[in-house]
């Protein structure tokens, strides 16, 4: 007989965006005249940049040709990527990698999600809340996170991310956490946190024998130029900390699928003996028997980011991104609504008025607005209260969607 495992059944039933979508159908079928705008889903709208799709054709022509034909890559990615990687997103930043600790993939949701099947089933995790489901959602897969009850995981420590604390989470207190997703900067808050706060989590986690996963999608949008991109600009990191990266916000990948994920050969976790084992070697092992490698394609496309045009191309598409979230600020905020974030990251965290609950404000805003946002309660308990805007539109759909917030909450 086969049997199901059954932390699958403990899955919460619907995925916050599948929810998200059965209530705007319903909508658009009581009003099919309606013209819906989203401002909810975090994908990208603007298209490839032309230094990436030259990168992608070329690749194709290769391909055609018995000589340039490409089969099964290396599972680690092309070292042509890799070093393109270090080059760029880290040597810069005064970062030291070499590079079989780079692992080139399809995206980060896989490695994020992939990532904890290297680590004993009764760790102790410990998330920023609110947060991006996957990294919870991947853990009650393989039972790790007891039971779901009022909202929340009887086996996982969340550690608030509010405007009552700055949206700067504190290292836990009590128990100590042996696995700490962070994300910053943050989805769903948009916000970010300081070296000095950064530095916080890694002395935690290296005083607690800790692993931090840092997710670092977001990196691309930082302004600030004190805000830290890699956690690896901190000292001690390289011991206690994997990073994951993704090309799908950096470059408008989330079709195209690359991304990236640093594991130090220093990151070690303990047997019961004591014995330490290597994430990088077991993570190599792990990929290579679970993994054939990101397209040639795709590499490609992802290597031609690092080109001079393909710099300045997706800096252009950054900054038309980054001119909707200063908008969206701007009139949120002269409307009165809180709004934070916006500011380092693509996305505006907003405080719903007079403590309507996330769903209540998302029903009001689409029926009154005809404007979809994403309800911040989805993504953990201190969402509560608190709506996600994507500024991942165009500027006429996020202007638009603006002078409707602007008439709905002026009637
Ligand atoms: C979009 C996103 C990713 C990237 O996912 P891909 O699989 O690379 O497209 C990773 N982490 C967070 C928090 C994201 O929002």
């Amino acid at each position: 007989m086969a049997l199901v495992n059954i932390h699958f059944l403990n899955l919460q039933n619907n995925y916050l965006f599948a929810d998200i979508a059965k209530k705007v159908n319903a909508f658009k079928v009581m009003h099919p005249k309606a013209d819906v705008i989203s401002l909810g889903i975090g994908d990208v709208t603007q298209p490839l940049c032309p230094a990436v799709v030259e990168a992608m054709h070329k690749a194709v022509d290769e391909m055609a040709t018995a000589d340039g034909f490409r089969g099964y890559g290396p599972e680690q990615g092309y070292d042509f990527l890799r070093e393109a990687i270090l080059n760029n997103d880290f040597a810069p930043r005064g970062v030291r990698l070499s590079l079989n600790e780079v692992f080139v993939n399809d995206g980060a949701k896989s490695d994020t999600g992939n990532f904890q099947e290297l680590l004993h089933w009764d760790n102790f995790i410990g998330v920023t809340d609110p947060i991006y489901p996957v990294y919870i959602d991947s853990n009650v897969m393989i039972g790790r996170c007891g039971t779901y009850r009022d909202g929340r995981w009887t086996n996982v420590r969340y550690m608030p991310t509010t405007a009552e604390n700055g949206f700067v989470p504190e290292p836990p207190k009590g128990r100590p956490v042996d696995v700490i997703y962070l994300c910053f900067p943050n989805n769903p808050t948009g916000t970010v946190i300081t070296r000095q706060e950064m530095r916080k989590w890694v002395n935690y986690a290296l005083k607690n024998d800790a692993l931090i996963l840092f997710d670092a999608a977001y990196q691309a949008y930082i302004q600030d130029p004190d805000i830290p991109h890699s956690i690896y600009e901190i000292r001690g990191a390289r011991k206690c900390a994997v990073e994951f990266r993704s090309f799908s916000k950096t470059a408008g990948f989330t079709g195209v699928r690359c991304g990236y994920t640093i594991v130090p050969k220093d990151v070690s976790v303990a047997t019961f003996e004591g014995e330490r084992i290597s994430l990088n070697q077991l993570w190599l092992r792990r990929q290579c028997t679970k993994f054939n490698g990101t397209s040639y394609i795709s590499q490609r496309a992802a290597e031609a980011i690092y080109s001079p045009e393909g710099k300045k191309q997706v800096q252009q598409t950054i900054d038309y991104y980054m001119q909707n979230a200063a908008r969206m600020l701007r009139v949120l905020r002269s409307l009165g609504f809180e709004v934070y974030g916006g500011e380092n990251a693509p996305y505006i965290w907003m405080r719903t008025p007079e403590g309507t609950t996330s769903w209540k404000f998302f029903e009001q805003l689409l029926y009154g607005a005809n404007v979809v946002c994403t309800p911040g309660v989805g993504f953990g308990p201190s969402g509560e209260g608190y709506v996600r805007f994507t500024a991942f539109g165009s500027h006429e759909r996020t202007e638009e969607a603006l002078q409707r917030i602007s008439h709905w909450k002026k009637q």
